[in-house]
């Protein structure tokens, strides 16, 4: 009998972040077998909300690592990068220069 086999946990539908896992992707068993048998690591197709599919370790889904294709990464630190643009926004004092001036010296 073998029960060497770890039992899977299938995610197949499940949600996480905004990606949904498809099907199970197929495992790499000749760089396992090359570890020696160490740890398996199922990894899962999964779609994300943007439309990109993209494969992620089982594990990394989980414990929650892995949330997105990394779209979500890209919006967060385009945000950022927005909020801080705008506050460095500066008045134009060009046209209030020119108008005044002249009027004062008129006595
Ligand atoms: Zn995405």
């Amino acid at each position: 009998m073998k029960g060497n086999r770890k039992k899977l946990i299938d995610l197949t539908g499940q949600r996480f972040g905004r990606l949904t896992v498809l099907y199970r992707a197929e495992e790499d068993k000749t760089a396992n077998a090359l570890k020696g048998g160490a740890v398996l690591r199922p990894r899962w197709v999964c779609k994300c909300d943007c439309g990109e599919t993209t494969t992620v370790i089982g594990a990394n889904l989980r414990a929650g690592m892995t949330k997105s294709c990394g779209c979500l990464r890209r919006e967060t630190s385009a945000e950022n990068g927005r909020k801080r643009r705008a506050r460095k926004k500066r008045k134009s004092m060009g046209e209030a220069k020119a108008a005044g001036g002249a009027a004062d010296e008129r006595r």
